[in-house]
This record gives C-alpha cells, sequence and structure tokens, in this order.
C-alpha cells in the first residue's frame, strides 16, 4: 500500500518543509493521499521500516506535546530513530550563544531534522546552510505547516472535499501561525470561504488577507463568534497565544493578555448555534476557549484531529526521506 501510494508520488519536489506557501495543490493531493495510506498502516500492521536506520533529529526551543511527540511516533513507527532535546533554548548550545545555522550543520548527520523556534524564519535561516531536510514545527507568530496539513487530513476525512466549506477561525488571529498556515493551504480549493473572528488588535495579518484576495478566496473579519456560528461548517477555535504579548524589554506583559483572555468561550449555548454536521477544531492546547463540556458534543473532533497529526507526519517523513 504504502509502495503503491508513494509510487503516484513521483512529482514530490518538496526538500524542506517551512510554510504553508510551497504547497501546490498536487502537493496537498499527494500528501493526504499518502497520510490515508498511513492510517491504514497503522489501523491493520502498526508499523513499517519503510525508515530503518534513518535518524531524525528534534530541536525544540519552544514548548510542544503534540508535534514532538507525534513527529518522535511517527519516526518509531517507520523504523526509524529518533535524537533530540526539548528546551533547546536551555538544554542545547544555544545558551553559549550558537546561533541554529550552527547548530544544523553540525547536525548534518541526521537524515531530517525537525525545529521549533520561537523566531518567525528560524527554520528558513536553517534550511539556507542545512545538509539535509528541515521542517518548520512553528516558528513563533510565523508559520506551522505540519499541523495546517492534519488540519486540512481532518477536513477531508469529514467532508471528502473542500470546496464550498466555510472555516471560522477564531481566537488570537494575530499571533497564531496555524491559523496562518490553514489560510494559506485552503486558497486552493474553489468556493471555499473563510471567516475571521478575533478582537479588533488581533486580527490575522495583511500578509495572509493578500494572498485570499490574490486567490479569490472570500472571507470576512468580525469580532463577534455569533456571526460564524450559524454557516460555519468548520469551527477552528485558537487560543490566546499569552507568550507572545511582551513589554518592549521582552518582559511578559500579563497586563496586555489579560485583556483578551476568556474573550471567545465556545460554551453548550454558542454550540447549539452550529450546523449540526458541523465540527469543532483547536491545535490544542485549551486554555479555556472550549469547557470540557464541550467535549462529549458529537461535532467535537479536536482529539481526532490531534490523532491525526500521527499520520500526516508519518507521511511527510516518508516522502521527505524517502521520496
Ligand atoms: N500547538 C499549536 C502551536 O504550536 C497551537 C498553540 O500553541 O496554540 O502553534
Amino acid at each position: 500500500l504504502l509502495q503503491n501510494s508513494r509510487q503516484n508520488n513521483t512529482a514530490w519536489h518538496i526538500r524542506h518543509i517551512l510554510s504553508a506557501r510551497q504547497f501546490t495543490r498536487e502537493d496537498l493531493d499527494l500528501v493526504l493521499e499518502h497520510a490515508a495510506a498511513m492510517e491504514i498502516l497503522v489501523k491493520e500492521k502498526g508499523w513499517s521500516n519503510t525508515l530503518a536506520g534513518k535518524v531524525m533529529a528534534t530541536i525544540f526551543y519552544e514548548p510542544s506535546t503534540r508535534t514532538r511527540m507525534s513527529f518522535e511516533f511517527a519516526m518509531s513507527k517507520l523504523g526509524g530513530k529518533v535524537c533530540g532535546t526539548e528546551n533547546a533554548k536551555e538544554f542545547s548550545s544555544a545558551s553559549k550563544g550558537e546561533t541554529i545555522e550552527d547548530t544544523v550543520r553540525v547536525l548534518s548527520y541526521a537524515d531530517v531534522i525537525v525545529i521549533r523556534h520561537y523566531e518567525q524564519g528560524a527554520a528558513e535561516r536553517a534550511a539556507k546552510v542545512s545538509a539535509v531536510p528541515i521542517i518548520n514545527a512553528g516558528d513563533g507568530p510565523g508559520e506551522h505547516p505540519t499541523q495546517a496539513l492534519l488540519d486540512l487530513y481532518t477536513i477531508k476525512k469529514e467532508f471528502g472535499v473542500f470546496d464550498g466549506k466555510t472555516i471560522a477561525m477564531v481566537g488570537d488571529l494575530l499571533n497564531g501561525r496555524t491559523v496562518r498556515s490553514l489560510a494559506q493551504l485552503l486558497t486552493h480549493f474553489s468556493g471555499v470561504s473563510i471567516i475571521f473572528v478575533s478582537p479588533k488588535k488581533l486580527r490575522v495579518c495583511d500578509d495572509i488577507k493578500q494572498l485570499l484576495k490574490e486567490r479569490g478566496v472570500a472571507f470576512t473579519e468580525t469580532e463577534r463568534i455569533e456571526d460564524a456560528l450559524p454557516t460555519a461548517d468548520v469551527l477552528y477555535m485558537t487560543r490566546i497565544q499569552k507568550e507572545r504579548f511582551k513589554n518592549p524589554d521582552g518582559t511578559a506583559n500579563e497586563e496586555e493578555y489579560n485583556k483578551y483572555k476568556g474573550v471567545y468561550v465556545l460554551g453548550l449555548d454558542k454550540i447549539k448555534q452550529m450546523k449540526d454536521k458541523a465540527i469543532i477544531m483547536h491545535p490544542l492546547p485549551r486554555v479555556d476557549e472550549i469547557p470540557v463540556e464541550a467535549d462529549a458534543d458529537p461535532r467535537a473532533r479536536y482529539f481526532e484531529q490531534a490523532k491525526n497529526g500521527l499520520y500526516v507526519r508519518m507521511a511527510l517523513l516518508d516522502l521527505l526521506i524517502n521520496k
């Protein structure tokens, strides 16, 4: 099954996964198809040895649960090995002043390097000097392309198609990197419309809106979640990105964060206003924007969404390393 799926994938051309903007429609079809093959593999056999002898390095300068663990599990389930560090800001030579460029130069004995960094553009800088493929697992408020791919996979599994769907993205759209990446991927499907729901000061950046305009994607902006509830097919909730609220001297700006904390809470009263066939997604972690009472609602998909990360990351690792 994997071989078949990979043979169809002769067009794979991506060396580093840095931004959602790199992906063409064909690339997306290919990743989604390969991820589906991986899901079958995991469910029927559990593992394969397609990446035996290969090693993935992970360097995470910012906290992560799902992304790091699902990459590690993905590599392990394909027979590969994992070496890495979490809290790389303290535990790696970064604490001695080493640049990300020098770190990846040294890691050239890995077969793939997965990086999460607090600076936008860090993965791209690393890729410029890296001898091996780099995967951007989140670069500050920049992008999180592998999350967006698993989001897409989740929507595809649910509806089969994207065309004509309304996706509402709710929360801190200024600093939320998953929203930035997902919005870019959605431009490849016709008839998709997006509702951005955020406080005025946390609106999605102009570069994304510009791209949507260029590609003819209809979108609206509102501060009221109620405007999105009755029409959204996908309600994509996000948390207010606390770690991005900083004073000019770099210390945490709690006061500014507190202004927005709790601004959108998807209580049962709000869920009632959604379509029966709609789904609720969230890249997680949630803070207070989805109360646990919502978990029992048949529309909740965020835990399944997280699980899909395993299949999508297996597909990406296989494509990057074995292409
Ligand atoms: N886990 C996602 C990210 O790393 C979403 C979040 O942290 O809010 O961007």
